[in-house]
């Protein structure tokens, strides 16, 4: 039997123009929503894993006939998948969370309580500030005056600028995430400077491949060093273990909610910190990860403030500490 999936494109508008070292500013994301027995999901790939809302709409063509209605069995159903293609791990993801999307409606309780999580348990998310003039970069702090913890973009030869500039307008903690922009020489030598201004860590500074680089930098500098662009899969956080500090999951780069829950598990069995990070996503997105947070130290979850036009309600903010819904399933309406 063949399953229908339904699935969406939506153009996400940004309020501000967004943009990180390795990349062309953006002022719309496209993300993919999909629906399947009442459940819904959603998915933003990024082409730096290769993966585009076309190559989504493709696996999920592939993957729908081979569905075969058992949806209550998540733990099969995405390991037939995974034996069906390589990769695609966003789209997979689609998949993974509007099936955890229905068992949680059908069996009448919130994610959260499906896993015997505590709501209160949630951290604070970090805002996040892109790329931008490093006036420019302090207005916008600026401006995220409800927000308690910034997460900036660095990676270019103001970095230091740029952490003067917004210790100009605010005293509150900031991560720091270079998206692979530094040499490891860079990146000691920088971070040795961040951390005179109130950083609290520093996510992915070098390439992603390089995990002597890594190991070289975690070693040489004073602050947490978080693994995000090098870290997809549970099966990638052995390796990395002795070069940073702590990882960054994200929903569409590990493959779904089953891989992030053996992700969360596995860091920990290393003695490691774990973020929980995300894409510019929906509300629908953004509330699915949410519920996981409990697990995690921090969470990087503001897709869905950076959006103008967001077609759904979820998981609110109360002095920036993410408010779980209490709906069964994910839990978000929709905005019409
Ligand atoms: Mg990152």
């Amino acid at each position: 039997m063949t399953v229908h999936i339904t699935s969406k494109i939506t153009k996400l508008q940004l309020h501000h123009p967004f943009k990180i070292s390795r990349r062309e500013t953006d002022t719309y994301r496209e993300v993919i929503s999909v629906e399947i027995d009442g459940g819904v999901g959603e998915t933003a790939p990024a082409k730096f894993y290769g993966e585009t809302v076309q190559t989504v709409t493709a696996a999920l063509e592939t993957f729908s006939s081979k569905l075969d209605g058992n949806f209550d069995e998540i733990q099969d159903v995405m390991e037939g998948i995974e034996s069906t293609i390589d990769g695609n791990y966003a789209a997979k993801s689609a998949i993974d969370m509007t099936l955890h999307d229905r068992l949680g409606k059908k069996l009448g309780v919130p994610l959260y309580k499906f896993w015997g999580l505590n709501p209160q348990k949630t951290p604070c998310t970090s805002f996040t500030i892109g790329l931008d003039e490093p006036a420019v970069m302090a207005e916008k702090a600026r401006q995220a005056e409800v927000y308690p913890i910034l997460k900036v973009k660095l990676g270019t030869d103001r970095d230091i600028e740029v952490l003067q500039a917004l210790r100009k307008v605010t005293d509150k903690p900031i991560y720091v995430d270079a998206n692979t922009a530094w040499t490891p020489k860079e990146a000691v030598q920088k971070i040795h400077q961040l951390a005179k201004y109130g950083v609290v860590l520093i996510e992915q500074p070098t390439q992603p491949d390089d995990i002597a680089g890594l190991k070289y930098v975690r070693e040489h500098s004073e602050l947490p060093i978080i693994a995000d662009e090098s870290v997809k899969r549970a099966s990638d956080i052995p390796a990395l273990a002795e070069a940073v500090d702590g990882i960054n999951i994200k929903l569409v780069k590990c493959g779904g909610i089953l891989e992030a829950l053996r992700m969360i598990h596995v860091a920990r069995a290393h003695g490691l910190l774990v973020m929980l990070g995300c894409m510019i996503e929906s509300s629908l997105g953004i509330t699915a990860a949410a519920h996981l947070t409990p697990l995690v130290d921090y969470a990087d979850l503001d897709g869905n403030l950076l959006i103008s036009n967001d077609p759904y309600t979820g998981v609110t903010l109360e002095n920036g500490k993410l408010i779980l819904p209490n709906r069964p399933g994910i839990g978000v309406l929709t905005t019409t």
